[in-house]
């Protein structure tokens, strides 16, 4: 089925960063999983700048099975989501799969994902029906998507969960994008015209880290928030003009109290709290400001991305490949 230069009709897109634990095992489980698939494939790695025997095991696994293995060699850590873009440019599927590295998405699970693009839909998203995570990741995770949900127009029910599947139109339009900062199934969302949502097994991390501390999520939730909502700014520019005429109303309350009254010196401290109150509504403010600012600066400068090292396995196969025009640069603007 797999004959060498196959146009492949599913494209894999895993992205790698210090995975060299789990990677013998995922070789094992996906390649097993994908032959069981019966139509042809082509697993996309990407390595984002791992530091570890990662790149190395990559290597053997292309020269393993060259055929339908391709590996993006990105010069340094770009990130997830700017990885997963960066290996998005060298697929040739009709339909592309995402899947994380450390098998807590079953490789198992793909043939679900094609099945449900078959019949009709362009973006799958998935919803892990138990999900295996530390507690407090959890709880984050139902807060960002409670937020998201109310903020954003983008409907998706379980946004941390990566195994999912792009028809190849909507890799096309993800592909035209340049955003510096980004977060791939929400911005493949706003180019689907069919998503559908479909329940998944998830596994807990057994081997390696998590490559996410809790700094990093944040910034990662922060992508989303400002590239997909203006919503955190106009809630404080509301919040701004409540607080505003409350403080109006306040003054003439202390204006007519100061007539009728005289002068009072009473309740110090508590002009101390609320005064303090508001100094911090408004570092938050000029905080999610700046996380905005921040993003439109790295945009306007245009630096790359992600900077591709290498690509194995792209000469031999873009040859033969004439359905989709190969990106001009190896790094994107
Ligand atoms: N990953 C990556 N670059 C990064 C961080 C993570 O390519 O900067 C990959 C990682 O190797 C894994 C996937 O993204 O394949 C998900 O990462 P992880 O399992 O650490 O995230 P979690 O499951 O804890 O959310
Ligand atoms: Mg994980």
């Amino acid at each position: 089925m797999n004959a060498p230069r196959a146009v492949p009709e599913v494209s894999v897109v895993i992205p790698v960063y210090n995975e060299e634990q789990a990677l013998p095992l995922l070789f094992a489980r996906l390649y097993a999983a994908l032959d069981a698939l019966g139509r042809p494939y082509e697993v996309v790695f990407v390595d984002d700048g791992s530091r570890d025997a990662s790149l190395a095991q990559l290597r053997r696994q292309f020269e393993r099975r060259p055929e339908v293995t391709r590996v993006v060699v990105l010069a340094r850590n770009a990130g997830q989501h700017m990885a997963i873009l960066a290996a998005f440019a060298h697929t040739r599927g009709s339909y592309v799969i995402t899947l994380d590295a450390d098998l807590q998405n079953p490789p198992e699970e793909i043939g679900k994902l094609v099945a449900a693009m078959d019949r009709g839909a362009d973006y799958v998203g998935t919803i892990r029906v138990r999900r295996r995570d530390v507690l407090w990741r959890k709880a984050a995770s139902r807060l960002m998507n409670r937020l998201r949900e109310r903020t954003t127009s983008i409907r998706i029910s379980d946004q941390g969960c990566m195994l999912r599947g792009y028809h190849r139109s909507v890799v096309d339009a993800l592909n035209r994008c340049t955003e510096a900062s980004t977060y791939v199934p929400a911005l493949a969302y706003t180019f689907a015209r069919h998503p559908v949502e479909i329940e998944v097994a998830h596994a807990e991390r057994t081997v390696g880290v998590s490559k996410y501390s809790l700094l990093r999520l944040i910034r990662l939730n922060f992508d989303l928030m400002t590239g997909f909502s203006v919503a955190p700014l106009q809630f404080f520019s509301m919040s701004g003009i409540v607080i505003a005429l409350l403080s109006l109303a306040f003054v003439v309350y202390l204006a007519v109290r100061r007539l009728i009254v005289g002068p009072e010196a009473e309740g110090v401290f508590t002009l101390f709290g609320i005064a303090f109150f508001l100094i911090g509504v408004a570092l938050i403010g000029l905080g999610i400001v700046g996380e905005y600012v921040g993003r439109i600066y790295e945009q306007v400068r245009q630096r790359p991305r992600y900077t591709v090292a290498a690509v194995l396995g792209e000469e031999s196969g873009a040859a033969s490949e004439p359905s989709r025009p190969q990106p001009e640069r190896e790094t994107l603007e």
